[in-house]
């Protein structure tokens, strides 16, 4: 059987007809919309992306010097975090493709971000050698405010989890985090303090599912650390065996 599954003589009628399509109607780029992409991106976005690039610290996933005797950033903000990884730096298109699945719900933005978090996520889990098994394995998303879920129609951070569920088979364990009060944005110029901002913000409904297991906890922008610490302290209290932290971008 042909590994798309669709007989030759389909597969080119249908290509055929994406490339007139194409041309008719060039797609729009999953960024910035207005330029034309050249794959899903235009060629200004996919020159902005930043992305780290090895070597990087097996801690904080950031860009380490090969010659530093040690990683130059503070590990501080990564109390009860064992590992953490990205797919880009939060400035330029990254941060257009978070805010365009965040509040236009753009499904295109989402699923590049999913696509490029695969392989940081293959990076965190590959560290972790000697406990492979995938049932140990358990994705959980930073959740929203009811409230806010219900005025913005989408939560981000689970429709990202969801998306890795799908393409990496690692289970994925809705509502184990939920918000127990609204904060405010953390990039918001009102907060004085993040870590203040998020304390006692949250609240681990489902200890049951999390017991034991390794926890890749997904988010959509790491800023300064606090939120996830919040949320890997309930997970690692609730008997979680270790929290790994995931995002599309880092601020
Ligand atoms: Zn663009
Ligand atoms: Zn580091």
């Amino acid at each position: 059987m042909h590994s798309t599954g669709l007989i030759p003589w389909r597969r080119s009628l249908r290509e055929s007809g994406e490339a007139l399509l194409d041309l008719i109607c060039p797609p729009s780029c999953a960024a910035c919309t207005a330029g034309i992409a050249r794959g899903e991106l235009c060629q200004h976005c996919a020159d902005e992306l930043v992305g780290p690039l090895p070597p990087l610290c097996p801690r904080c996933g950031r860009i380490r010097p090969a010659a530093a005797p040690s990683c130059p950033h503070s590990h501080d903000c990564l109390t009860g975090i064992a590992a953490a990884r990205h797919a880009f730096d939060y400035r330029g298109s990254a941060g257009a493709l978070v805010r365009r699945l965040k509040f236009e719900h753009d499904a295109a933005a989402g699923c590049f971000l999913v696509r490029s978090m695969l392989p940081a996520m293959r990076q965190l889990l590959r560290q972790r050698q000697g406990e492979r098994s995938i049932r140990c394995l358990a994705l959980v998303s930073v959740p929203l405010h009811p409230r806010k879920l219900r005025s913005r129609g989408m939560d981000q951070a689970a429709w990202l989890a969801e998306g890795l569920t799908q393409r990496a088979g690692i289970t994925f364990l809705p509502g184990v985090l939920r918000r127990m009060r609204e904060t405010m944005p953390q990039g918001d110029p009102r907060v004085t303090s993040r870590a203040h901002n998020v304390a006692d913000a949250f609240g681990l409904r489902r200890p049951r599912a999390v017991r034991g297991k390794r926890v890749i906890l997904v988010d959509d922008v790491y800023t300064s650390g606090s939120t996830a610490r919040e949320c890997a302290a309930l997970l690692r209290a609730g008997g979680c065996r270790e929290v790994l932290l995931l995002t599309a971008a880092r601020g």
